[in-house]
């Protein structure tokens, strides 16, 4: 049993090794920083919201939708608590470039 988990433990290590020689898995510098700063941006996006949000709870808009002014529904909310359109504002505003 002993012999048989350590050569299967040896194949999946043949296994991680042969991907990280395949050529295609391999990122440059280039790449690496682009996915750097778009996940700082990705953070950047995520903090403004936040902060209108938080903004909403002191005007006391919080949970109104920004566009149309219907309440958002509190299990979206929930889901998404920057969340400061209703669902179809939401999916309106996303197609916009
Ligand atoms: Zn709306």
């Amino acid at each position: 049993m002993a012999a048989l988990q350590q050569r299967d433990l040896a194949a999946d290590a043949e296994g991680i090794s042969d991907g990280h020689h395949h050529p295609a898995e391999a990122a440059t510098d280039a790449e690496l920083r682009e996915r750097e700063l778009r996940e700082q941006l990705r953070w950047r996006e995520r903090e403004a919201r936040l902060r209108a949000a938080l903004a909403a709870i002191d005007a006391g808009t919080y949970g109104v939708c920004v566009d149309c002014g219907a309440e958002i529904p509190e299990g979206r909310l929930r889901a998404l608590p920057d969340s400061v359109r209703c669902v179809p504002c939401q999916r309106v505003a996303s197609r916009r470039p």
